[in-house]
């Protein structure tokens, strides 16, 4: 409790906070992360997320995804989102980065949200960027057993998520706003995925505040002011009763 007393005080402190998640924050909605305990490298090889996987071999890129796709679209937010949805409700968050694809955030009441790697309920053309709604692609692959083609061009259609080797697009929006933030609260992340993780190290750099509540350790637990390593919806709820 004493830790989440502290990172009260630096939220109450800040002027500008800004919360930083990965799939952690979401292990407790059962949606599998990558690095965690229990995380998809463990069964899978983290090609089938790439750029290189889905020219290669379509099918098996969309049956990967499709793997993802279910796990995510029945998954509900869990305490950990609602009580990141209630700080900016209270302004002590001014906004989310998140590099969740799973939209978990905006369902649990979160208005500013980056979503940083997009999102899996859309899916787009990969020649003429024509979007279809994710789960018509899944239905496609079963029906048809071939990857899902766009109704307009008959080019490949695909999740609209970055994959592994593509450029995050929005990096620059979020760099804006790490450049103009004196605290970032990191939950569930293990920070070893770049560009993404340059966030958190921004706004330490600059001089601002660093609080990480992981489970394992990250490379930036050493530069943080405070490091929580416990499940994200059980710091976060006493949290808020902290700032109560
Ligand atoms: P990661 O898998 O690399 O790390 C997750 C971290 O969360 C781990 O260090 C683990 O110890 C910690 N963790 C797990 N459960 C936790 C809990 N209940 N409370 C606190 N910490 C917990 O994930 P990452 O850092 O987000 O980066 C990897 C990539 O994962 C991102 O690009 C993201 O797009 C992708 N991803 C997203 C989802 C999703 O949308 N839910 C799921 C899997 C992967």
């Amino acid at each position: 409790m004493e830790h989440v007393v502290k990172i009260a005080e630096i939220l109450r402190d800040a002027t500008h906070s800004i919360a930083f998640t990965g799939a952690g924050i979401s292990t407790e909605s059962n949606i599998p992360d990558f690095r965690g305990s229990q995380g998809l490298w463990k069964k899978f090889d983290p090609r089938m997320a790439s750029r290189s996987y889905f020219e290669e071999d379509p099918k098996g890129f969309w049956s990967f995804y499709a793997m993802r796709y279910n796990s995510i679209a029945g998954a509900e937010p869990n305490d950990g989102h609602a009580a990141l949805a209630e700080l900016e409700r209270r302004g002590y968050i001014d906004l989310i980065i998140t590099q969740n694809i799973d939209t978990l955030h905006t369902k649990a009441g979160s208005k500013s949200v980056i979503e940083l790697h997009g999102n899996i309920i859309w899916s787009r053309c990969d020649l003429c960027s024509v979007e279809r709604r994710t789960i018509e692609c899944i239905e496609e692959l079963e029906r048809s057993g071939r990857p899902p083609t766009c109704k307009s061009c008959g080019g490949l259609m695909r999740p609209s998520v970055v994959l592994f080797e593509e450029p995050v697009r929005l990096m620059e929006a979020a760099m804006d706003v790490a450049c103009r933030s004196d605290c970032c609260l990191v939950v569930g992340s293990s920070l070893t995925v770049y560009p993404a993780a340059l966030v958190p190290e921004v706004v330490k750099g600059q001089g601002g505040a660093l609080v990480i509540i992981n489970m394992d350790p990250t490379p930036l637990d050493d530069r943080a002011d405070v490091v929580i390593r416990d499940k994200a919806s059980v710091v976060l709820k006493k949290l808020i009763e902290a700032l109560s």
